[in-house]
């Protein structure tokens, strides 16, 4: 059997997060009332006149100088002409050419198994307006929603030949992405909502082979999942054509998600099709080396770098930093609460367990600097887990008297540690009180003592289970669990 190799071209729009249109001042929002948010500008209508939406070419400047790529200090917006119900104007504005659009030979890294980065080089990042939406009536026939025509749009595409050569690859690239877009605050990365879209291109060639292979496109991939599910399908379904003796037809393919698998939507158009040219509406863009190099110097640390440096400076392994990470506002969250005196390790393991699981059922979320006003933010701060770390690290409390903390700080905003005060839930380390508490529960419980002695070992368990209740589980675990043994094993 011949073994192939793919290689996977990754191609994503990101809607861009901005209040307005790429060149209008119509609201950027997803849903609502088919059509009711456009202008002439947006509908192209005759006469009417776009202005660049300059926070949209900001974002692109910004996400550009993130993935390491060159900035073209002159940039002019193209016109790609084609005719399809959904694009009012009859072309697309968008950015043509190797070094016109505004970032270009970039790379990103994405995380390898065992450590380290691999680099995945980007052929460029260019901006350019979205297209309406065709939708089937209920009553018959299709309509048109221009809401989304002329939403700015960021397209990033990455170099070719492509560094990605797997499945796996593909979709550690596009977490990657999508990671730094949602931290830069440029895209929502609602993948569900088609704010970010991925549309892979996939060719396998034999093993020693350096002759690329024919590619087909995939689309209607949105989530993580699917675009590893589509690549793997592709490259199986591809593989079996060769080896059928038959050639792989250039092509682009829809991907099914209820029957996880890929369908011809249509053979792919050749790029002299859409007659490119430069808009004579739009005005070239300049940007100045030193305003660009500001830029580069605001980019906050980027999801990946921050996350090794967790790894390093506080010794966390690679899954938890890898979660605080997930969300800018929780990786900030973290380094508060530990600038606050918290414990790195104690306070990322509430972190990722208890104070995520009841912010996921609340429905809320954790801001380091939340506002009083804001209802959707946590009334834990950073401050309130240092005070548990610290109530948990001196033995003040235990776990499960923390737990209960944690629960009231989230429902009232009440600081643990005066909580402890008021209600004395300082926990039980005095030796003689845990002393008779482990002999009235060696007294009451004959059974399980006898079969402790006779080597089911386990049994201690329940008994130290007993102290704990007994103690209103403000017993020090750890001492309970050692003089249970002391006094059984008498
Ligand atoms: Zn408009």
């Amino acid at each position: 059997m011949v073994r192939y190799l793919p290689s996977v071209g990754m191609e994503v729009h990101a809607e861009l997060k901005t209040r307005s249109k790429m060149f209008c001042r119509c609201p950027v929002a997803f849903g609502g009332e088919p059509n009711t948010r456009v202008c002439p500008v947006c509908l192209g209508l005759p006469g009417a006149l776009p202005v660049p939406n300059r926070a949209a070419v900001e974002m692109v400047v910004r996400t550009a100088l993130a993935l390491n790529c060159q900035i073209a200090y002159d940039s002019v917006f193209h016109r790609k002409n084609y005719f399809y119900p959904d694009l009012p104007k009859g072309y697309q504005v968008s950015q043509y050419g190797e070094t016109n659009p505004i970032g270009y030979q970039g790379w990103l890294g994405i995380p390898v198994k065992g450590g380290g980065t691999k680099r995945i080089a980007i052929r460029r990042v260019h901006l350019e307006e979205d297209t309406g939406k065709l939708m089937h009536l209920p009553s018959g026939g299709s309509g048109v929603d221009f809401n989304r025509a002329g939403v700015p749009l960021m397209e990033i595409v990455t170099e070719f030949p492509p560094d990605i050569e797997s499945a796996d690859e593909a979709r550690d690239y596009l977490v990657q992405l999508r990671s730094i877009l949602v931290w830069l605050g440029v895209c929502d990365g609602k993948m569900e909502e088609g704010s970010l879209r991925c549309e892979p291109n996939i060719s396998i060639r034999p093993e020693g082979s350096d002759r690329h292979g024919v590619k087909t496109e995939l689309k209607n991939l949105n989530s993580f999942r699917a675009v590893h599910q589509g690549v793997l399908f592709e490259v199986a379904r591809q593989s079996a054509v060769l080896d059928r003796g038959e050639r792989v037809v250039q092509e682009t393919r829809g991907w099914n998600e209820s029957t996880q698998t890929s369908f011809v939507m249509r053979t792919k158009e050749s790029e002299q099709d859409y007659r490119y040219f430069a808009c004579p509406d739009l005005a070239p863009m300049h940007f100045e080396k030193d305003w660009v190099e500001r830029q580069r110097s605001e980019l906050p640390e980027l999801p990946l770098a921050m996350q090794e440096r967790f790894q390093r400076q506080f010794g966390l392994n690679a899954e938890h930093s890898g979660l605080l990470v997930s969300d800018r506002d929780w990786a900030e969250f973290f380094e508060e609460s530990v600038r606050l005196g918290g414990d790195a390790q104690v306070v990322c393991n509430w972190m990722n367990a208890d104070f995520a699981k009841l912010l996921n059922e609340s429905g809320q979320r954790a801001r380091r600097d939340a506002q009083e006003d804001d209802s959707t933010a946590s009334l834990v701060t950073p401050a309130h887990l240092a005070d548990i770390s610290r109530l948990i690290l001196n033995g003040t409390v235990n776990s499960k008297v923390a737990k209960q903390l944690l629960g009231e700080a989230f429902a009232t905003g009440a600081m643990p540690s005066r909580l402890v005060e008021q209600r004395g839930l300082t926990q039980v380390s005095d030796a003689s009180l845990i002393q008779d508490a482990v002999a009235r529960v060696i007294e009451d419980n004959p059974g399980p003592v006898d079969q402790f002695r006779s080597g089911k070992e386990g049994v201690i368990g329940f008994l130290v289970g007993k102290v704990m209740r007994e103690t209103e589980g403000r017993a020090n675990p750890s001492l309970v669990q050692e003089e249970m043994r002391r006094q059984l094993e008498k």
